[in-house]
C-alpha cells in the first residue's frame, strides 16, 4: 500500500504522519529525511545532494525520485524477508507534477499503485495563528506559541529564563509567503488526485486524536480498491 499525505507546514502532518505510520505499519518515504541519510551514508546520490546543497540550489527531480526508488525497492527486499510493514507513507513527496509521474511510473513497473491521497485541511487564519504565534526560546530552544502555549512570564523561558523571541521566518509576512508557495505548488497536485479518485481531505482543525482516526479510517476505505484492481 502506498500512502501520500499532503499538508501545509502548522497542519500537524509531521505528528499525524508518525501516529499513522506507527498503527498501519508503514516504513516513511519522507524526502528531508532521504536526503540527510544519503549525504550521511556518503553513497554516490548523496555526494550529488551535498554538492547542490553547497551551492545552495533546490535538489532536481531525478535525484529526489532516484532516492525514493531506491527506498521502495529496499521495502520490497524487507517485506520478502517477512518484514511486518505493509507499505509506505509518503511525505513531502511527490510535491511536484513530474516527480508525481515518476511516482506513478515506478510503482507500475512493480504492478502496484497509489493506494490513497490524504489532503490535510486547515483553515488559513488557523495555520497563520498556529505559525506567527510561534516564539523560540535563544538559549535552549524550547518552543512556545503566544496564543495556546506562552510562557509563564511574557517573553521568558519558564525552562532556563532566556528571552523567548520570534524568529525572521515565523513572522505574518514570511508565513503568508510559505503557506502562499504551498498553495501554488500543490493544489494542483490535490486536484490531480481528486480527478483519479483517490483523494480523501481530512479535516484537520480538530484534537489530534480525531485527525488520526480520521486519516486512518480513509486509508483502510481505499484498501479493496486495490485488491480489485487484481493486483
Ligand atoms: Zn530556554
Amino acid at each position: 500500500m502506498h500512502v501520500i499525505l499532503i499538508g501545509p507546514q502548522g497542519s500537524g502532518k509531521g505528528t499525524q504522519s508518525e501516529r499513522i505510520r506507527s498503527q498501519l505499519n508503514l516504513t516513511s518515504i519522507a524526502t528531508g529525511e532521504l536526503f540527510r541519510s544519503a549525504i550521511k551514508d556518503g553513497t554516490e546520490l548523496g555526494k550529488q545532494i551535498q554538492l547542490i546543497y553547497d551551492r545552495g540550489e533546490l535538489i532536481p527531480d531525478h535525484l529526489t525520485v532516484a532516492l525514493v526508488e531506491e527506498r521502495i525497492a529496499n521495502l520490497a527486499r524487507e517485506q520478502e524477508r517477512g518484514s511486518p510493514l505493509v507499505g509506505a507513507l509518503y511525505d513531502g513527496f511527490p510535491r511536484t507534477y513530474g516527480q508525481a509521474d515518476a511516482l506513478d511510473r515506478l510503482l507500475a513497473d512493480r504492478g502496484e499503485a497509489v493506494t490513497s491521497v490524504i489532503a490535510i485541511d486547515v483553515p488559513r487564519e488557523t495555520l497563520m495563528r498556529r505559525l506567527a504565534g510561534r516564539r523560540v526560546c535563544a538559549v535552549c530552544g524550547r518552543v512556545y506559541n503566544v496564543d495556546f502555549d506562552p510562557p509563564t512570564i511574557d517573553a521568558v523561558c519558564d525552562t532556563c529564563r532566556g528571552p523567548v523571541l520570534q524568529r525572521a521566518d515565523d513572522t505574518q509576512e514570511a508565513v503568508g509567503k510559505r503557506l502562499d508557495l504551498y498553495e501554488l505548488e500543490t493544489a494542483p497536485l490535490v486536484e490531480r488526485y481528486a480527478e483519479e479518485g483517490i483523494l480523501t481531505r481530512v479535516d484537520g482543525d480538530r484534537v489530534i486524536d480525531s485527525v488520526t482516526d480520521a486519516i486512518v479510517a480513509a486509508i483502510q476505505e481505499r484498501i479493496p480498491v486495490v485488491a480489485t484492481r487484481g493486483r
